[in-house]
């Protein structure tokens, strides 16, 4: 067993000035009847908790570290970044280097704002398409996050895919109720509430690969529908490229798929460690944003230039070093070809750096196949991956993430999981 004495010793004292013990849900592990990791550090692909345990990490702070832990590049620049000032409220130069990086993985984007968190992201964006349609409907799919937005925290109502229930207590229902919900890969319902709703649906967002409910992937024809009503009916698409971007394809599920959306929110990458988000797209659109337009939207943080630093750090160490991207892709995809005969009751699904081992016995399509999985089992595979050295996110409703540092050390992951499986 793996000591945990200092971590529970902070842990409590976390509970006492934190609700749960946290500052965000999923840290407290409460899926998976473990205690908290409390980080302590991080070098590569190992994070190191307060009692000194290594793990192999395959959480990468919920995706944005994809060149790993505290990489020297990144480092550096910070370095000399933080030490000239950590935030002017102004506009400064690396803004602009950040967002002409990202423009380079990401051509299709004509102009982007920068802003603070995916969440913040997705809420601006779904502003500007309302105004930018004048049509007030939203339409989401079930199981796709697009942060803690009131009107995007929404469940589908049972049976009935249209109908919107809050998700969480706190939120009216009037809030929601231009929220309207489908099932993910339910290419008929899209068509169906287009038929009846198109006239008053400014806006679609999606998560062009789901990952917000583990790795699912879009079935051929979906992405293709949303992109052919929302033209027709002239409603906005956006994908949320928060956790897919520079992740399902270095230029993200646009350069994997071919398929251009009118808006594209980021986050997690984009920041390198630190707090970022963007929202951008077709230039018509963003131009109605304020100062240039009338839709406010603003952030006394955003652009922050460490921020911003971290972020370019990152693309710029990334675009010198695709080779690598693409290499512990295909490592991580070889080991599962050489393991999948061994891998009973659980299906591997892997899109670029993001994968997920469901407990179920076929690939799931959308959140009600996910939800049929075997919440023990993966509550003892995550349990045995942990005592064994690997950090795998504590649900199963989780994307685990690969790094360009951890091509050498996926060899532990896969015989854990090859052991685990032939011990059931
Ligand atoms: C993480 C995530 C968000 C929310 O981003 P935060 O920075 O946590 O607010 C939004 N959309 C998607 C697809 C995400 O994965």
């Amino acid at each position: 067993m793996r000591k945990i004495e200092k971590s529970e010793m902070i842990y409590s004292k976390a509970r006492n000035l934190f609700p749960g013990g946290v500052n965000s849900p999923v840290r407290a592990f409460k899926n998976v009847d473990s205690e908290p990791v409390i980080a302590e550090k991080g070098k590569g692909p190992y994070l190191y908790d307060a009692d000194g345990n290594r793990y192999v990490d395959f959480i990468l702070s919920w995706g944005p570290l994809l060149l790993g832990h505290a990489h020297p590049y990144v480092v550096e620049v910070v370095q000399k970044v933080v030490s000239q000032g950590t935030s002017f409220g102004l506009t400064t130069e690396w803004e602009i280097k950040l967002a002409e990086k990202i423009k380079e993985f990401m051509p299709h984007i004509e102009k982007l704002r920068f802003v603070n968190s995916g969440t913040e992201a997705t809420m601006s964006a779904i502003r500007l398409a309302r105004a930018y349609t004048g049509k007030e409907y939203v339409v989401k799919f079930n199981g796709c996050y697009h942060g803690h937005v009131d009107y995007l925290l929404v469940s589908a109502g049972s049976g009935v895919a249209t109908l919107s229930l809050p998700g969480t207590p706190g939120i009216p229902e009037e809030v929601v109720s231009k929220t309207l919900v489908l099932e993910y890969n339910d290419i008929q319902g899209v068509k169906e509430l287009f038929e009846k709703y198109g006239s008053q649906i400014g806006a679609v967002i999606v998560e062009p690969v789901a990952g917000n409910m583990g790795v699912v992937r879009p079935v051929d024809g979906f992405l293709e529908t949303l992109r052919s009503v929302t033209d027709k009916y002239g409603a906005v698409l956006i994908f949320d490229e928060v956790m897919t971007g520079f992740r399902v394809s270095p230029g993200g599920a646009v350069e994997k798929t071919g398929i251009e959306p009118d808006l594209v929110t980021l986050g997690k990458v984009i920041g390198g460690g630190f707090p970022v988000g963007a929202y951008g797209g077709k230039k018509e659109i963003m131009e109605m944003v304020a100062p240039e337009g009338e839709v406010y939207q603003a952030g006394t943080l955003s652009g922050n230039p460490v921020a911003m630093a971290a972020g370019w750090a990152t693309l710029d160490y990334l675009q010198k070093n695709l080779d690598k991207w693409h290499k512990v892709v295909e490592k991580m995809r070889e080991f599962y070809e050489k393991s999948k005969d061994r891998i009973r009751g659980a299906t591997f699904v892997q899109e670029g750096t993001m994968f997920t081992m469901f407990f179920t016995e076929r690939e799931p399509r959308n959140f009600k196949e996910v939800s049929q999985q075997d919440k023990k089992k993966f509550s003892a595979f995550f349990n045995y991956q942990i005592e064994h050295g690997v950090l795998i996110p504590p649900s199963g409703f989780e994307a685990n993430f690969l790094s360009l540092a951890h091509t050498d050390v996926l060899d532990l992951y896969w015989e854990n999981s090859v052991k685990f499986f032939n011990s059931m």
